[in-house]
């Protein structure tokens, strides 16, 4: 029989939570990031611009010069393995103002050539500056882009209505982010009514570690936000990845079976219980009378 039901998606293994990192630019700053998030077990996402790779230059952040090289090619497979690399375009220009053509260009050059590097389809992208409007995600859409990361902070642990306006929690530099770690690091009640999955989203650039001296600060993040059992520590596009297999269950009318046609298992929260929908599977949901 019909009746109400609210199912609540969650993360890999039934957790609630879920947590990733994005930064920007491929700059050599980038190696020491990851030897920090090698040690507390924490993953995110890499968006590099194959057009300047190998390039050195210094940037003026705060009245002080900080050192704004980029990784040569060849280095990017090493310094990246067990992170994701996506799509920063070719040379980092503001999307809305490049014409058409050089905006596929942009794009989808920039996949070709890390597709090259990891020999595998790349297909999450950071927009250069953050800037983008309708033609931009379509053309990003065409060219074969799941999800693009905007520099709109929310300051918020919600999960991104369009992947193509990915929307992050907050930037690291923001005095916000340890208060709303501590808000994400709190015991979730799995029984509320109002139980939604939560994601913490940072992003930023690692040469404004150098700049800002804040290599304490980023590690003191990691470090709190490490290890913790009800949290997915995962890549954009992994997150990417499993959110659309959750939205391609298939109910049945009165929502008693769950297909789940996707080639991932998916976690849902059904009356209160965890329950693990299998690739390829469905469930049956018992009603209790
Ligand atoms: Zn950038």
């Amino acid at each position: 029989m019909l009746r109400l039901r609210r199912d609540v998606p969650l993360f890999p293994e039934g957790k609630p939570k879920a947590l990733t990192l994005s930064y920007d630019d491929g700059v050599t700053q980038d190696e020491r990031l990851i030897a920090l998030m090698k040690k507390y077990g924490i993953r995110g996402t890499f968006n590099l611009n194959p057009g300047v790779m190998g390039h050195k230059d210094w940037l003026v952040q705060r009245g002080g010069e900080v050192r704004h090289y980029k990784f040569p090619k060849e280095k990017i497979a090493d310094i990246y393995a067990g992170q994701e690399i996506a799509v920063h375009t070719m040379t980092h220009p503001d999307l809305v103002r490049v014409g058409d053509g050089m905006l596929a260009y942009e794009i989808v050059q920039c996949r070709r050539e890390l597709e090259e590097i990891i020999k595998a389809p790349v297909t999450g992208m950071a927009y250069p500056m953050g800037t983008f409007n309708d033609k931009v995600e379509h053309v990003a859409r065409s060219c074969g882009i799941t999800y693009s990361r905007t520099t709109k902070q929310t300051f918020t642990f919600d999960l991104p209505e369009d992947f193509l306006t990915w929307h992050p929690t907050c930037h690291h530099t923001e005095a916000e982010m340890f208060g709303l770690l501590e808000e994400f690091l709190k015991p979730m009640d799995m029984k509320g009514r109002f139980l939604a999955p939560k994601l913490y989203y940072l992003w930023g650039h690692a040469y404004e570690f150098d700049a800002l001296g804040q290599w304490g600060d980023i590690e003191l993040f990691l470090e709190k936000a490490s290890g913790k059992e009800d949290i997915w520590y995962a890549t954009n596009g992994e997150i990417c990845a499993y959110l659309n297999a959750v939205k391609q269950l298939v109910y049945s009318a009165a929502g008693e079976y769950i297909y789940n046609p996707a080639c991932l298992d998916v976690w849902l929260l059904i009356d209160g219980e965890v329950r693990r929908l299998e690739s390829g599977r469905t469930i049956e949901i018992q009603y209790h009378s």
